[in-house]
């Protein structure tokens, strides 16, 4: 029976992101509907015809930007592979090298474990990527950048032996509110330039692992920052169906 409502509840959060994506896409499709119209009517305008096309093509790269994060639930293997982590997470900071060098971060790695876990490397390169752009974005220039791996036992689930992995920053840190907020799709603070599906995918294929993510946040002036941590069971392997949509969040723990 449990099994039964797990399985409805996964049903009514995909029907529910469904529509919301429906929705977030339709939007910039109906201004770009609207500006190619205008852009026809006003043939003779260079200055107008030019100011419709820069923001038809904002809200083309909108559509984009929501497309690429929901649909990259990318498994380029069939089975999974065994890693470690760490290489995995140099291999998205390299490829935010420009950012982190043009703000002028620092790094500091901790890889207290080097042991591997069976993943689809594709999937959680994805939650990597999107735990450290949220970092960096929040930080300011010369802000700091922690990772950290370590060997533990998972809190909830006593006794299951895992991985944690923590990415940290110094940055702004979240209110209570933002906090709150966290679990739904499409919340986000960075308006145009966010989508508000970072996490969300994050923690849907975290769970589809067995894993989950926590969160610890301040905006305090003394020890403002935030830390996302996540676990990862290691004698789990991830489920072989891909739910697309993922499974409904978890709750993010303090
Ligand atoms: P997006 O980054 O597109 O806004 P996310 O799902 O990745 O969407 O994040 C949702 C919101 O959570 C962000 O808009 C931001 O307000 C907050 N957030 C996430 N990570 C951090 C962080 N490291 N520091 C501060 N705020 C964060
Ligand atoms: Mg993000």
């Amino acid at each position: 029976a449990a099994e039964i409502l797990r399985e409805n509840q996964k049903l009514i959060t995909i029907g529910r992101l469904t529509a919301s994506i429906a929705h977030e896409i339709n939007n910039p499709l109906e201004s770009i509907t609207n500006l190619l119209y205008l852009m026809e009517a006003e043939r003779n305008d260079p200055n107008k015809w030019k100011q419709y096309l820069t923001l038809a093509q904002r809200e083309l790269s909108r559509v984009v930007q929501i497309s690429k994060q929901t649909l990259t639930f990318s498994r380029e293997t069939t089975v999974p592979v065994r890693v470690q982590l760490s290489e995995l997470i140099e291999e998205v900071v390299a490829l935010y090298h420009r950012k982190i060098s043009e703000k002028n971060l620092r790094i500091l790695r901790q890889y207290e474990s080097a042991e591997q876990v069976s993943v689809f490397p594709g999937e959680m390169r994805q939650v990597l990527s999107n735990l450290i752009a949220n970092a960096i974005e929040a930080t300011s220039a010369g802000g700091l950048l922690k990772f950290r791996i370590r060997s533990a036992r998972n809190w909830s689930d006593q006794g299951v032996q895992g991985i944690r992995v923590s990415v940290a920053d110094d940055g702004s840190g979240m209110s209570a509110e933002v906090r709150h907020r966290l679990g739904q799709p499409f919340f986000t603070t960075k308006g145009q330039h966010g989508t508000g599906l970072g996490l969300w995918v994050t923690r849907a294929i975290l769970s589809r692992y067995g894993g989950n993510l926590q969160l610890r946040s301040s905006t305090s002036p003394e020890r403002h920052g935030t830390v996302f941590s996540m676990f990862l069971p290691t004698n789990m392997r991830p489920l072989a169906v891909i739910p697309r949509g993922g499974a409904s969040p978890s709750p993010v723990g303090e």
